[in-house]
């Protein structure tokens, strides 16, 4: 009956929240420890030239290895850090390391292997986040030109009045600026326009169902062209077949991401990478035959 449904519905919604509520502290004390014991990592996926299959940079995602828990996925930790504001902390963390990582391999003589590095919406709110991001460049003594940071269209539309002004600053000083999972929050047109972004990145979502769906396909094209139209260059997020690449390939997707050329991997999987001289030309250039 409704009574009892409506009864049901009770119970589980109280144990749900009360469950949901043990596991919020739990997370946010054990992300606490996280940040003193170190149990982060900078993992660093290949962003590879759709024309030539040269690797051209990184994008770096952070790893959190729980002592008892094992992996926590990004995509778990990350929305609660910015609740909590822990964000700040980790992100301060992530930029350093991932400068720090460029500085060695601009040492080991790779000194044009761009680094992409997520930036959070809560920072991007923080008017201070481009000084930082000044002083680490400054304190690595590492080229500006390959430092490019990455903000998604929702965390630009939350902020938008001090996103476009910290954008604009860290832009002026050379940074890059490539807007993340496009295609998935609300912006407009306008925006793409105005915002001082050099980069359109296609969300994953787009890309995963373009063997399918004719409509993505559409969608996807589209984007290519009026990003290129409007002067930016587009990378594609999360290519895992060879047909995905040949499509977007056909269609001038500038740069391509995804677990077809790699899974973010640790840095010395990278330097390996690096040193073996690794290109995807074969993959890149064969789909077409
Ligand atoms: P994102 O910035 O859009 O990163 C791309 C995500 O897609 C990564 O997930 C990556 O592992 C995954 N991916 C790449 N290629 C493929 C593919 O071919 N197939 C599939 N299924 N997935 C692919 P990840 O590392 O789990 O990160 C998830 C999200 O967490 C990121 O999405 C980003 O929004 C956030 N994140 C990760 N690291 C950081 C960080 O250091 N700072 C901040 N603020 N956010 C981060
Ligand atoms: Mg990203
Ligand atoms: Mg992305
Ligand atoms: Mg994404």
């Amino acid at each position: 009956s409704v009574k009892e449904n409506g009864k049901d519905s009770y119970c589980f919604y109280t144990d749900s929240m009360q469950e949901k509520t043990l596991k919020h502290i739990d997370m946010i004390n054990s992300l606490r420890r996280a940040i003193e014991e170190e149990e982060f990592v900078l993992y660093y996926q290949p962003l590879v030239n759709m024309k030539t299959g040269e690797i051209e940079g990184m994008e770096a995602l952070v790893r959190w290895f729980h002592s008892k828990k094992g992996f926590i996925s990004p995509l778990d930790f990350i929305p609660l850090a910015e609740e909590t504001g822990q964000i700040l902390e980790i992100g301060s963390w992530v930029l350093k390391t991932a400068c720090n990582t460029k500085r060695k391999w601009e040492d080991m003589g790779f000194a044009d292997i761009k680094m992409s590095i997520n930036l959070s919406s809560k920072r991007l709110a923080n008017s201070d986040v481009d000084r930082e991001l000044e002083r680490i460049i400054q304190s690595e003594g590492i080229s500006v030109k390959d430092i490019q940071i990455e903000v998604t269209e929702t965390a630009v539309m939350k902020n938008i009045n001090t996103a476009g002004e910290v954008l604009q600053r860290m832009r002026d000083k050379g940074i890059k600026i490539a807007l993340d999972d496009f295609g998935t929050g609300y912006s407009s047109l306008t925006y793409l326009k105005n915002l001082p972004i050099d980069v359109v990145k296609i969300d994953r979502g787009f890309i995963k169902n373009i063997e399918e769906k004719k409509q993505d396909e559409f969608i996807v094209k589209t984007v290519v062209e009026l990003a290129h139209g409007l002067g930016k260059e587009v990378v594609a997020e999360g290519i895992e077949t060879k047909r995905q690449l040949e499509f977007l390939r056909e269609i001038g997707c500038d740069t391509a991401q995804g677990y077809l050329f790699s899974r973010p991997v640790p840095a010395a999987e990278i330097e390996n990478m690096l040193i073996q001289g690794k290109n995807y030309s074969e993959l890149v250039t064969g789909v077409t035959e």
